[in-house]
């Protein structure tokens, strides 16, 4: 029988689901590239803070993942330095791999911009989590260290977060949310706590929901989060953030959420980019240019109606479906199906026990939403692990 030799790179929301549909075609011999050896859930990254979950909760490991399939999924830990079309070939700084399909879904990185001074030096970002553990430890150490003072004088704790998107609004909410509890539940004097969320669009969350906008406003207003729209963050030193109106505010640490850019992989790519540099790809999902190649998840741009689909796990994994749909119908001749993805609903947590959601059109708010979006983690989360025990068996069993 022949095989059809398919390689993905990256093991993230997009990748991994990539990987599970396509394993099910017992003649395709998948190999799964990511530079870390786990997949790592950016997602529930705000339980990670609130020490809901600790780092083991929010990772998978590729190796039993890839290891739990029947045999025809391997796993190398190797980053990708570029990929030869022309020879269809997948470069490592180690090996040179085979393809006959490719699925690229590499995700995209915080961008840390060079004209704002100190950015780089003095703060910190989330999207990967050796960066995501080190800001957590950090804002552990300065709550103790406000308690450690108990007594002597009694100095507030400044986080900023640079960014109302997603991500920014939703660890600002967790960190306030969490550190007013620790207070109360250890009886500490000293509770000062200054959080900063500085946005530089009219409103936080743009391009989302307005009703979802207002409730989250309000509810970072509740947890007494000081907003500053229509402000950019300019320099930073080690104690201070300087923003573009001219103000300089005290700082403790710094979140920067402020925004995403394609990954260095994807800059490296000899393909046809959009204006922002993601991979262009067609309503196939299929690169330009190579009717073999696709690109999925945050390192592509989709269009719905006309409009950029925001990056988002709910998108990518819906483009890992079709992509496998579309690489089976490649395999036998068949047409190939159109993208119609936009987003489902959207879940945004707001600190411990709240969230706002709108799903299918439907709002919901409070613990009830909050509830929806744990159940929607967990069950994404326990599939994976599910597979992860299974490949983890077949070694012990060896
Ligand atoms: C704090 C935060 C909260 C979020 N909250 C939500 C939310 O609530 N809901 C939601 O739907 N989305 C949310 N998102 C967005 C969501 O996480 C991304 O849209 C999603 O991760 C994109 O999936 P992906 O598969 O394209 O990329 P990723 O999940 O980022 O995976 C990319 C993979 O590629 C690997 N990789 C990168 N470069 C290479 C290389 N050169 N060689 C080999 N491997 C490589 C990486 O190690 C990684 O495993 C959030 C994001 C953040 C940062």
């Amino acid at each position: 029988m022949k095989t059809n030799k398919i390689i993905v790179i990256g093991g993230g929301y997009a990748g991994l689901r990539a990987v599970e549909r396509l394993a099910k075609n017992k003649s395709n011999e998948i190999i799964l590239l990511d530079k870390n050896p786990y997949h790592y859930m950016q997602t529930d990254v705000y339980d990670l803070i609130a020490n809901e979950e600790d780092f083991a909760q929010i990772t998978v490991d590729l190796f039993t993942f890839c290891m739990g399939f029947e045999g025809n999924v391997t796993f190398f830990k190797q980053e990708v330095t570029n990929v030869d079309f022309e020879n269809k070939k997948v470069i490592t700084p180690i090996q040179r791999y085979n393809y006959d399909y490719l699925v690229i879904a590499v995700g995209s990185r915080t961008r840390f911009m060079d004209n704002v001074i100190g950015l780089r030096e003095h703060a910190y970002g989330i999207k990967a989590l050796h960066r995501a553990m080190y800001f957590k430890q950090k804002f552990e150490m300065s709550l103790f260290k406000k308690v450690d003072e108990s007594g002597t004088y009694c100095t507030p704790l400044s986080i900023i977060i640079a960014g109302g998107g997603l991500s920014g609004v939703e660890i600002a909410a967790q960190m306030a949310s969490f550190s007013r509890e620790f207070y109360q539940r250890n009886n500490f004097i000293c509770r000062k706590l200054n959080i900063v969320l500085v946005n530089a669009g009219e409103h936080i969350l743009q391009g989302v929901d307005p009703v979802l906008v207002k409730q989250s406003d309000q509810r970072l207003k509740d947890l007494e989060i000081v907003i500053k729209n229509k402000r950019k963050v300019v320099e930073l030193t080690k104690t201070t953030v300087k923003l573009s109106c001219g103000e300089i505010i005290p700082m403790d640490f710094m979140i920067f959420a402020g925004g995403i850019e394609p990954n260095g992989l994807v800059q490296n790519l000899d393909v046809a980019k959009t204006q922002r540099g993601y991979i262009k790809t067609n309503d196939y999902l299929q690169v330009e240019a190579y009717k073999n190649v696709f690109a999925l998840g945050d390192s592509t741009t989709i269009y719905y109606n006309g409009d950029p689909v925001a990056p988002t796990a709910d998108v990518a994994e819906q483009m890992a479906e079709l992509c496998a749909k579309n690489i089976e119908a490649l395999m036998v001749g068949k047409n190939l199906q159109k993208h119609n993805i936009h987003s489902r609903g959207i879940l945004i947590a707001l600190g411990r026990g709240y969230a706002v959601a709108t799903i299918f059109g439907f709002h919901l708010k409070g613990y009830m939403a909050y509830i929806f979006k744990k159940i929607i983690e967990r069950v994404y989360a326990k599939r994976l692990d599910y597979r992860s025990k299974q490949g983890c068996k077949k070694i012990f069993d060896i």
